[in-house]
């Protein structure tokens, strides 16, 4: 059993779509990003990574790089659990926790843990995914940013 943790903040602007686990979600802001800006995905690409000691999201899916330009952060999730796969890992369970003032995301936490479940080939008993405010504090309390924190669990096949 190895244990991952994922970070990621998004600027949060006008103009840009509100992607949270691959849903939109209906916001007059949108994830600032060089993809799609899937802020919950990112970070937890970090932890699977971080899980299987891969590195980063940065060392595989560079900003710089044009071919990653407005990609679904989902398309990303699939490459990276074939990356665990090729090590020999799978995914036991996950936990987030995606933080952000507004809007509400309990209407939206089925079809988010749906969409993971179907990329990472898992049940959704295996997706946890939580919200929470930050009481109007700081940057993401005053909606300019969103952030998420994962936390994975995987565990090396044995042949
Ligand atoms: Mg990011």
């Amino acid at each position: 059993m190895r244990i991952g943790f994922g970070y990621d903040i998004h600027k949060l602007v006008s103009g840009r779509t509100l992607y949270i686990g691959g849903v939109v979600i209906p916001s007059d802001k949108g994830e600032l990003g060089h993809s799609d800006g899937d802020v919950l995905i990112h970070a937890l690409i970090d932890a699977l990574l971080g899980a299987a000691a891969l590195g980063d999201i940065g060392a595989y899916f560079p900003p710089e790089d044009p071919q990653y330009k407005g990609i679904s952060s989902r398309i990303l999730l699939v490459k990276t659990l074939t990356l665990l796969r090729e090590k020999g890992y799978t995914i036991i369970n996950i936990d987030c926790t995606v933080i952000l003032e507004k809007p509400k995301l309990l209407p939206h936490i089925g079809n988010i843990r749906e969409n993971l479940a179907h990329d990472l080939n898992l049940p959704c008993s295996s997706i946890s995914i939580k919200s929470k405010t930050k009481e109007g504090l700081g940057f993401t309390g005053q909606e300019q940013a969103i952030e998420a924190y994962t936390i994975v669990l995987i565990q090396e096949q044995t042949a």
